[in-house]
């Protein structure tokens, strides 16, 4: 510790993300990217961007970007925020909506980030634990004393709460903002959207890092009432008033509209999901439904950490998280057919011998 630093650089225990290995052979199980590369419309468009125009800053609205996301999800362009990244959103997010003092809600096995943000921000908040199943124990969320965010489908269990669950919890905090963190939900969860113009408290968070491949390009928005959205806008513009480039925003843009493209490898993912899961249960796994882009599981025998090293040792990164009660299990994100093919082969000699 230094004496320099100043009483928030003290108190913060930074968040500490999955490893990103530099060897570009390894099969890379452990961050939830998408195996399959952009969209080749969003590679044109970055090539097309390449130009003089890089000499001027870019749009510090996002316009083109937003109206592309509105038209997308059939709202207003006012109803729309674009960051660097849903991490940035939300951490933008505890700052416009969130009060010292006041506790925040949130589930105990989520992203680990959120209280990462909390204690940035110097916001109290308590940790609700999951069922013995680990679902979300939705009427604990009721009457929050400073708002509530959770992520639906939850990370890193990949459990989705139904529409009809996310609602009452809205309903039993009309005064308090209500933070639904959907970065996996094009994997089979229902989104939140179309409960907006019914509740001036929800704020959905999505990003175009899992189900559109463009985690390098650092990409993600909020959805929301006009009024949260002009609190995320002044919170943003205090901060840096250009947070997305010229190229990440031309390919965002093409990123939303190719529809087609997006489709086709969501699907193949969540097909490859059903498949991998099935064959881990043969092989004596205990695999929590998900509805993400990742498997959440445990071994009948054969304790997590070992899984996890022995996988490390072939080249195989997964994710082993250290706390108590999710250290009984490993993350997996589902990859190419081709790399699942080989997960399955080196997880059944693991878990064989
Ligand atoms: N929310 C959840 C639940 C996540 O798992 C992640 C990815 N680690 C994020 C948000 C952030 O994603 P990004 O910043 O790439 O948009």
């Amino acid at each position: 510790m230094s004496k320099y630093w100043s009483h928030i650089t003290k108190r913060i225990e930074p968040y500490v993300p999955g490893e990103q290995p530099r060897s570009t052979s390894v099969i890379k199980l452990n961050t939830n990217e998408n195996p399959y590369p952009p969209s080749p419309k969003v590679l044109d468009a970055i090539r097309q961007h390449i130009n003089e125009d890089l000499k001027l800053y870019p749009s510090p609205t996002a316009d083109d970007l937003k109206q592309a996301i509105a038209k997308y999800f059939n709202v207003n362009e006012k109803q729309v925020f674009v960051g660097n990244g849903s991490d940035e959103v939300l951490a933008f997010s505890f700052l416009a909506f969130f009060n010292p003092g006041r506790d925040i809600l949130f589930p105990d096995i989520t992203y680990s980030f959120y209280p990462v943000y909390a204690n940035l921000y110097g916001l109290n908040y308590r940790e609700i634990s999951l069922t013995e199943d680990f679902t979300i124990p939705v009427e604990q969320f009721y009457d929050a004393p400073g708002g509530v965010i959770f992520p639906n489908p939850n990370a890193p269990t990949g459990i989705a709460l139904t529409l009809e669950s996310i609602e009452r919890i809205l309903k039993h905090n009309r005064e308090k903002v209500v933070i639904v963190d959907e970065a996996y939900i094009d994997f089979g969860g229902d989104t939140a959207v179309s409960l907006i113009p019914k509740y001036e408290n929800l704020l959905i968070i999505q990003t175009l890092s899992k189900s559109r491949s463009l985690a390098g390009m650092r990409i993600g928005f909020a959805l929301g009432n006009e009024q949260l959205i002009e609190g995320l806008e002044r919170i943003k513009n205090s901060f840096n008033s250009y947070t997305l480039d010229r190229l990440s925003l031309a390919a965002g843009k093409v990123a939303i509209e190719d529809v087609d493209y997006f489709n086709e490898t969501r699907e193949k993912i969540m097909a490859t999901r059903e498949r991998v899961a099935k064959e881990l249960k043969n092989l004596s796994f205990h695999v929590l439904d998900s509805k993400a882009n990742f498997l959440f599981i445990r071994h009948d025998t054969v304790p997590s950490k070992h899984i996890y090293e022995k996988l490390k040792e072939q080249g195989i990164y997964v994710r082993y998280f250290k706390k108590m009660r999710i250290d009984q299990f490993i993350r997996v994100t589902i990859g190419t057919e081709t790399e699942m093919d080989s997960f399955i082969q080196a997880v059944k000699s693991i878990v064989q011998n």
